[in-house]
């Protein structure tokens, strides 16, 4: 008999997509798939090749509990040096990629019954992991541009308020925070004594020459409330490498050491090595990727607004747009009626060949997510199959 803990959880809609595309694919389908946050870049050269020399080097033991020292030093100068915010190694745990770290952050400050604040739409595990750590998770609806609803969230403050979880740039809306308005949360941090808990995994992909705010840069008594996120994945392509960590208030950090000592004890100790190449010698991969992306945001952004009966936000940061394609529900195709997000989702995957994410997952029923972490030319084709496949609607 399986737990309430795993009966009350819904396993991961990303995931999930990802699995079944991989299945048709090895039915021999074509598809296209928009589903996935992973860049489609390769891992840095640099970077697998000092892979490689830990490997051959015998870095291939147990680390201790919160990762080698010297990530722990590259990830604090990089906090400091793009964040302007300082951090003492032992405030750093590194993790097997920023989900363990979101994890650990709300296992370390939930109690039974404690309120979660996640601004929606929001990424699928946050919800899930809040009531998995015991937290009950308080869903607040950003504005029609996806910032941050202020007047709302202060309205759904109680005295079971221990955290909210923020994530900037946003996966899956692309929206990003500007520094107002982060001043302002943190603000409401320290006033009502929460805890921020700031996804910044996307930071390096923010368009229209804005730059990315840490809410822990903020002030000290905002930094006291804060536990940061971030990882390796999308900035340097090395989303198989699990490489998250979180930095975070000394209290807070021994409490998650503590935990992960428990769970996965060390992530992969040659991965740790080469991130340390990463970080310090990655600047130019991220600026390549960062022009590709920010061209690609454009022409996605373009086309997927052209297209009959949908509308979006333009996208500020990470590689994703948000579609609004409620115009086509209660629409017949075919003998089948579009009920929802799900079901458009579906008719694409199977006259389309193309995988999108259905925004129910994202908890924004009306619309879909559309990755664009792809080449140009699969954008192209993926986009063009989705036009044909929509035109039959005569909408
Ligand atoms: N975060 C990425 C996404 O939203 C990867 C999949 C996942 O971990 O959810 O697509």
């Amino acid at each position: 008999m399986l737990s309430q803990r795993i009966l009350n959880m819904e396993p991961s809609a990303t995931n999930a997509l990802f699995d079944r595309v991989a299945k048709l694919r090895e039915a021999g389908e074509d598809i296209i798939s928009f589903n996935v946050g992973e860049p489609d870049f390769i891992t840095p050269d640099i970077v697998r090749d000092a892979c490689k020399e830990a490997l051959d080097a015998g870095k291939t033991k147990y680390a201790p509990v919160t990762g080698v020292g010297p990530l722990k030093e590259a990830i604090c100068e990089k906090l400091w040096r793009d964040n302007q915010v300082h951090y003492d190694p032992d405030q750093i745990c590194i993790s097997t990629g920023a989900k363990q770290a979101v994890f650990n952050s709300l296992m370390a400050i939930c109690d039974p019954g404690d309120e979660i604040i996640v601004p929606t739409p929001c990424w699928v595990s946050y919800v899930e992991m809040i009531k998995l750590a015991g937290g009950i998770p308080v869903l607040v609806e950003t504005d029609e541009v996806f910032q941050l609803d202020m007047k709302k969230i202060k309205e759904s403050l109680t005295d079971k308020t221990k955290g909210i979880i923020i994530d900037t740039p946003n996966n899956p809306t692309g929206a990003c925070y500007n520094r107002e308005s982060l001043l302002e949360l943190g603000n409401l941090a320290v006033e009502h004594d929460f805890y921020i808990i700031a996804d910044e995994v996307y930071e390096t992909l923010i368009y229209d020459g804005n730059v990315h705010v840490c809410v822990a840069s903020l002030g000290e008594d905002i930094y006291e409330r804060s536990i940061v996120v971030n990882g390796l994945s999308k900035s340097h392509a090395m989303t198989g490498w699990r490489v998250g960590y979180t930095a975070a208030p000394k209290p807070v950090a021994k409490g998650i050491a503590a935990l992960q000592s428990h769970m996965t004890s060390n992530s992969t100790t040659f991965v740790q090595w080469a991130a340390v190449e990463a970080l310090k010698n990655g600047a130019e991969f991220i600026a390549q990727m960062h022009e590709e992306f920010e061209r690609r945001r454009n022409y996605v952004y373009e086309t997927v607004n052209a297209l009959p009966g949908i509308t979006c936000v333009k996208p500020g940061g990470a590689f994703y747009v948000m579609a609004d394609v409620s115009s086509y529900f209660g629409k017949e195709i075919d003998g089948n009626v579009i009920k929802d997000s799900v079901d458009f989702c579906n008719y694409l995957l199977n006259e389309a060949k193309v995988a999108i994410m259905p925004g129910k997952a994202f908890w924004a029923p009306d619309t879909v997510r559309i990755a664009y972490p792809e080449s140009m030319e699969n954008l192209q084709e993926g986009l063009g199959r989705i036009r044909k496949a929509l035109e039959r609607f005569g909408i």
